[in-house]
Order: C-alpha cells, then sequence, then structure tokens
C-alpha cells in the first residue's frame, strides 16, 4: 500500500476478515493487520439471518459445501433439581423454517472469508499485531509489530476479548470472570444426530452435541474449570466414559475423533461500540459464554452495521471516520444490549441453584412447548431477527 490506509482492521478471527472485506468492500484503502495464530478448532451454529447475510455479502456460497443444517434443538434436563424442566423440542418446521441455521467448523469459514478478501484490490493483508495505538493530530497512529509507525483515519478493533485497541484507547468495558470453562471436540456417534443439536442441561452447565454430517459430532460442555482439566487429564478412555455418562448413552458409543481444546468463559459489554474514529466488532466487543449460539451470530451483525454506516458516510467532510464510528455505535447499542442479557440471563438460570429461578426456567420452558405464539418469538430473538 503505497499511501495512508484510509481504515486499519485489526484482528485476524472471523470477525476481523469478515470486517475487513467490509471496509474494503465499502471502497476504503484498507490495511488489515492479521497475525497468524492457532487454527481454530471450534465450529459455529450460524442462525439463518447470518447465513443469510454471509451468502449476500458473497463470504461464502453455497452453505451446505461448508457444514451442516441445524433442523431441531433438543433439550434435556439432566440435573437432579427439585423442579426439573420438561424435555422440550424445538423444530425449525414449526417456525416455517427448512432450517434454524447451519453448523460450520471455523477452520472452513475462515478460508471462505480469506478468498473473499484475496479478490480486493483495495485489501493489503499483513501478517502483523498492532503494539501500540496513540490519539494523532488527525487520526490514530499504529506501531506494529515490525517496527513499522502508521497513522489512519479510521480503525476496525476485532483484535478479540483482549482487544489492545479496546484497552488503550477510548472505551469503558464491563468484564466478569466464570469458575466455567467450555470443552470442545468432535466425536463420532453409534447413533445420528439427524439435524438435531441436543442440550443436556447439568447443575454446573449444558453438554451439547451439534450435528457435524453423518454420525458424526461437536461437543460443546460447559462445566467447572477443575471437572474439565480432570476429565481431559483421564485420557481418551476416561474422555470416552464420561461423555457416553453424560449424553446418557443415547446416542450409542462414542468416539473421539479429534484432542480436546478448552476456552475460557468470560462476559464483556461495552458501554459503546463506536468512538472518536474507532468501531469494535466481535468479541473485541462483546463476549458471553457459548449458549444459545450467539457469539460469532452477534459479531457478523457487527459487520453488517459497519458495511451499512460506512454505505451511508460521506467521507468528502473532515472529521467523516468520527462520523462514521457514532453512526455505528447507534445502530450497534440495542442489539448488543438485547443479546448480551438475554445470553446472561439464560446463563445464570441454568447455572442457578435458586429455587425462583429453576421454577421460571422450568416454566419458560413448559411456555415455549405449549404456546406456538410465544415459541415463535423466542425462535426470533434467538435468531437475531431485529
Ligand atoms: C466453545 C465455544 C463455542 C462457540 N460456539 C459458537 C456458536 O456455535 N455460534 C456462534 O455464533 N458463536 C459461537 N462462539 C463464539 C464465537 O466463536 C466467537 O464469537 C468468535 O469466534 C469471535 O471471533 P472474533 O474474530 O471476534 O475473535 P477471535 O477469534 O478471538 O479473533 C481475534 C483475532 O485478533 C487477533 N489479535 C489479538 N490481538 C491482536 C493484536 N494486538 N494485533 C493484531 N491482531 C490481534 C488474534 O490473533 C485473533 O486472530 C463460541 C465460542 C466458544 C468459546
Amino acid at each position: 500500500m503505497s499511501r495512508l490506509p484510509e481504515a486499519v482492521v485489526v484482528g485476524g478471527g472471523l470477525a476481523g476478515v469478515a470486517a475487513a472485506v467490509a471496509v474494503a468492500r465499502a471502497g476504503l484503502r484498507t490495511l488489515h493487520l492479521a497475525p497468524k495464530g492457532p487454527p481454530d478448532r471450534r465450529t459455529s451454529a450460524l442462525m439463518g439471518p447470518s447465513v443469510d447475510y454471509l451468502r449476500a455479502s458473497s463470504l461464502i456460497g453455497d452453505p451446505s459445501s461448508l457444514g451442516h443444517p441445524l433442523t431441531q434443538i433438543r433439550i434435556i434436563d439432566a440435573t437432579d433439581r427439585l423442579i426439573r424442566a420438561p424435555e422440550t423440542l424445538f423444530d425449525s418446521k414449526d417456525a416455517g423454517l427448512e432450517a434454524f441455521g447451519w453448523n460450520f467448523p471455523n477452520i472452513k469459514l475462515l478460508e471462505a472469508f480469506e478468498v473473499a478478501g484475496a479478490a480486493l484490490p483495495n485489501l493489503e493483508t499483513r501478517e502483523l499485531s498492532l503494539s501500540g495505538i496513540d490519539r494523532g493530530s488527525d487520526g490514530w497512529i499504529l506501531t506494529l509489530s515490525d517496527g513499522t509507525v502508521i497513522e489512519t483515519p479510521f480503525v476496525v478493533g476485532s483484535d478479540g476479548k483482549k482487544s489492545l485497541v479496546r484497552v488503550a484507547t477510548v472505551f469503558r468495558a464491563r468484564e466478569h470472570g466464570f469458575t466455567q470453562s467450555a470443552l470442545v471436540c468432535d466425536l463420532e456417534l453409534g447413533r445420528p444426530l439427524g439435524g438435531a443439536s441436543v442440550e443436556f442441561h447439568y447443575e454446573q452447565g449444558p453438554f451439547t452435541l451439534v450435528p457435524a454430517g453423518g454420525s458424526r459430532a461437536n461437543l460443546v460442555w460447559i462445566d467447572d474449570r477443575e471437572v474439565l482439566k480432570a476429565a481431559q487429564a483421564s485420557g481418551p478412555e476416561g474422555l470416552r466414559e464420561t461423555f457416553l455418562k453424560k449424553s446418557q448413552r443415547l446416542f450409542g458409543d462414542i468416539k473421539l475423533l479429534t484432542p480436546t481444546h478448552m476456552f475460557l468463559l468470560s462476559t464483556l459489554t461495552v458501554e459503546r461500540a463506536g468512538m472518536d474514529g474507532i468501531v469494535l466488532a466481535g468479541e473485541a466487543a462483546h463476549a458471553f459464554p457459548p449458549i444459545g449460539a450467539q457469539g460469532l451470530n452477534l459479531g457478523l451483525r457487527d459487520v453488517a452495521d459497519l458495511a451499512a454506516s460506512l454505505a451511508a458516510a460521506d467521507r468528502s467532510v473532515p472529521h467523516w471516520a468520527q462520523a462514521v464510528s457514532a453512526d455505528y455505535a447507534a445502530r450497534r447499542a440495542d442489539d448488543l444490549e438485547r443479546t448480551g442479557g438475554m445470553v446472561d440471563a439464560l446463563f445464570r438460570s441454568l447455572l442457578s441453584d435458586f429455587l425462583p429461578a429453576q421454577a421460571l426456567r422450568a416454566g419458560g420452558l413448559w411456555a415455549l412447548r405449549l404456546l406456538p405464539p410465544l415459541r415463535k418469538q423466542a425462535f426470533g430473538l434467538g435468531m437475531g431477527n431485529r
């Protein structure tokens, strides 16, 4: 890039690459800082509206070439509590849909996004990190990990939960850590899940099997960190026994297909997602436990709103970057608050030992089971419909 970039996008995760593509497509000379990290072994359940966005913005083609449809959500209360919820099955047909969404390996999504980015002549990607960011006379001065210093009017911080862009600049965030973590791996089941994502709700968190095609499933198990560490230490045979027990042997024998990976869980919310020529997207702006598959769905809505803010901007005026960041913050405010609040309430209600909270949760699931209009509303909320 011979001239100074009009925008710098920081972070090479899924939100970062999608944001870099969106910013470059809006016509800005864009520098993308995307240091190579270890491969992201997670999968993402993306709801219908997110998949529609990915297709409309040519980030992916046919979803069936990358992932597997999610047609049902089955919730099994596996707790020993006094007030237990009924087993509940949500079917996409009840919402008038072929599928709620799709389950994609993150590695495949990232590859597809990178292909879309490589086709854009005004997008330059460097495998460098941001090591410092300071206010300049006309924007932000960025120091890169190779010592290069550049100035730009507009910065997108999509550098994950510990975002340097967020902590070193103007943003205020609230963070809360949990004693739980999430353990993920790929499994082969004796009996296939079909299109059903099956959640066993235990006192310390859900044990979820997500369909990954054929007899394969992706496991997301949330539990106390020490319990997960002990399970990991028990080796493949110990893990297999634990998984059989946790899945109540409903799906026959279980074979581990990949090693397990652990992720620390926390919530993070920012007061505003954009100001002073900087916007935050993805986990730089919001993080929460993987309950109800919301994280990346919300991150992609960040990117969609970033594209809308840039499309509406007049970049011929001075301080256009400040105007874009203010517009973005306004567009994102409701969705961030609503989604963050919903996931937090859901997670806490799952873990709560408080009897009225258990009664509310069980009563809520009964109501969703019995009342189609309420169920439709809940589907819409979970899918991120605006
Ligand atoms: C177990 C688990 C399961 C999940 N399942 C789902 C699901 O089913 N559906 C869903 O919607 N969401 C899900 N999520 C959430 C989803 O995975 C995340 O929201 C999403 O991956 C976050 O992407 P990101 O790009 O914002 O952050 P990250 O993937 O963390 O990427 C941040 C990037 O920034 C880079 N970076 C950091 N610092 C710097 C720097 N100084 N300079 C340059 N680059 C930097 C990092 O190297 C990294 O590449 C799940 C999360 C977990 C933990």
